[in-house]
């Protein structure tokens, strides 16, 4: 059992303790079952069909909740699968004011709701406040989404000024938390009405679960989620969520860590020539930087070896991507340019290795590949 007053290292480090009282098992059973048997007409366990509900999933929707400081958690099969399930609240004609600096997956998305499915969307800057305030007067959309900080720009939007502009009208508040993490920001404690996930990035962090999850606090909200995930069935299965139980457990340690990291990293980087700007907001294992026109990009990524070049994030291992060219490839060349996401800009994320070994690898791949 998890019990709120405890700090959440604590809660996250007995995550899945003292569930199974017969055998007194430390570690979460895992429950591979589909069917649960009753025992007769109009009874049951509190379990009929793993869609539904799971025991091992559920465990770990608790622990989530608690974490988000929500009322109800999903743990779904990925981010995106994360963000589906909220936009499974809205219809054809709604519209939705998005931050303007997301995740590229998720402007994929907008994009096939506004072809297919006939959603409008339009986008606000993040920073200009009274600006948000015209935009929801003129569409009264039904909710806005914002990314924060956001990627790969790494500009902070004020989660509470915008929570109360939005809840001027009946809109809800939706937060991609996966930068961040419950452990550095919480949305839902800021006014948000809806947390997402990607766990694939900190929450699981090891660079080997694909999943998602949604957070709410109000329980219409969540009673319609409910019923919404068990009609489209894109539950976390339970290896999975039993594997997410114990990622979390290290949670607090690993982004201490990755934190730590990063801010030794950008002390480094601001002393290199051949980084033009770094993009860093303090807080959080991401770190977003400019080479100067004098570095071959990829002459870079080759000469790495602690360093992988690779898309995704949040996890044990450190990664560089090229937004302009991976996460972001969708945008088109006048998109790219006016939103500063061009081919010289790099993303970090900071794994647990030691400091000094990724400082190193990073200064000599900058050497390697000046261009003559
Ligand atoms: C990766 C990511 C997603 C999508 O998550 P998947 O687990 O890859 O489906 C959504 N939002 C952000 C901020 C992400 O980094």
């Amino acid at each position: 059992m998890c019990s709120n007053d405890r700090r959440i290292d604590t809660i996250l480090a007995q995550a899945g303790n003292r569930v199974d009282q017969e055998t007194g098992a430390i570690s979460m059973p895992l429950y591979f079952s589909t069917a649960f048997r009753h025992q007769g007409l109009g009874e049951s366990t509190g379990y009929d069909y793993s869609r539904m509900n799971e025991p091992t999933r559920k465990e770990l929707e608790k622990v989530l909740a608690i974490m988000e400081n929500g009322s109800h958690a999903f743990a779904v099969t990925s981010g995106m699968a994360a963000i589906q399930l909220v936009f499974t609240q809205f219809k054809m004609n709604d519209h939705i004011i998005i931050s303007d600096d997301l995740y590229g997956g998720s402007y994929r998305f907008f994009d096939l709701l506004k072809s297919n499915y006939h959603l409008k969307f339009s986008k606000w800057d993040g920073k200009n406040y009274e600006k948000l305030e015209t935009m929801i007067n003129e569409y009264n959309p039904k909710a806005v989404w914002i990314e924060t900080p956001s990627n790969p720009l790494m500009k902070e939007i004020d989660i509470q000024k915008t929570a109360q502009i939005v809840h001027h009208n009946e809109a809800q508040l939706i937060v991609d938390n996966t930068f961040y993490t419950p452990l550095i920001q919480k949305p839902l404690n800021l006014g948000a009405d809806i947390v997402v996930h990607s766990a694939t990035k900190y929450l699981s962090g090891h660079n080997d679960l694909l999943s998602g999850v949604v957070v709410c606090k109000n329980e219409k909200i969540a009673e319609v989620l409910n019923y919404n995930l068990v009609t489209i069935g894109s539950n976390l299965a339970p290896f999975d969520s039993w594997l997410l139980i114990r990622s979390l457990k290290t949670l607090p340690l690993r982004l201490e860590k990755q934190q730590n990291n990063a801010q030794k990293l950008v002390d480094n980087l601001r002393q290199q020539k051949y980084i033009s700007n770094v993009l860093y907001p303090g807080k959080g294992g991401m770190i977003s930087a400019y080479f100067t026109q004098e570095i071959n990009v990829d002459k870079f990524l080759r000469s790495l070896s602690v360093f992988s070049f690779a898309e995704s994030l949040g996890g044990t291992e450190s990664l560089i991507t090229v937004p302009a060219i991976q996460t972001h490839a969708n945008l088109s060349d006048e998109e790219k340019i006016k939103t500063g996401i061009t081919n010289n800009l790099i993303r970090i994320s900071c794994g647990v290795e030691n400091e000094k070994d990724l400082i190193h690898d990073f200064n000599q791949a900058l050497s390697e590949s000046k261009l003559l």
